[in-house]
């Protein structure tokens, strides 16, 4: 299998497997997220360096100590193996805690 047909492939896994857990799961929760609008700070750019990085998820982690949802989210987040920041958590601090991800990247890039 070429690379190009690798990503493919994973693309079309990650977009069912999406639309699968969206299907299976009560996220009405997230109607209540304080995050709602700042998708930039809970998710990283392409090529974003360390600093930036820690600069973004200490203002993420800042506007998850407010959110009345912040066990649910986190809970969400371990057991769904999500990217990004959720639940006061960064992919890292999951990963640490035992709920890897399916493809580290920003882990295994920063190890
Ligand atoms: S805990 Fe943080 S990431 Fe989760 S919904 Fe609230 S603000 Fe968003």
């Amino acid at each position: 299998m070429t690379d190009q047909l690798v990503i493919g492939y994973l693309d079309d896994v990650s977009s069912a497997d999406f639309y699968q857990r969206r299907i299976e799961t009560d996220d009405k929760w997230m109607n209540n997220a304080a995050c709602r609008g700042l998708t930039d700070v809970f998710f990283p750019p392409a090529a974003e360096r360390p600093q930036a990085r820690e600069r973004r998820e200490d203002m993420a982690r800042t506007v998850c100590e407010s959110c009345t949802v912040l066990t649910t989210c986190k809970e969400f987040a371990r057991d769904h193996h999500e990217y990004g920041f959720w639940g006061g958590e960064s992919e890292e601090q999951r990963h640490q805690a035992g709920f890897h991800l399916i493809a580290p990247i920003g882990i295994r890039a920063r190890s």
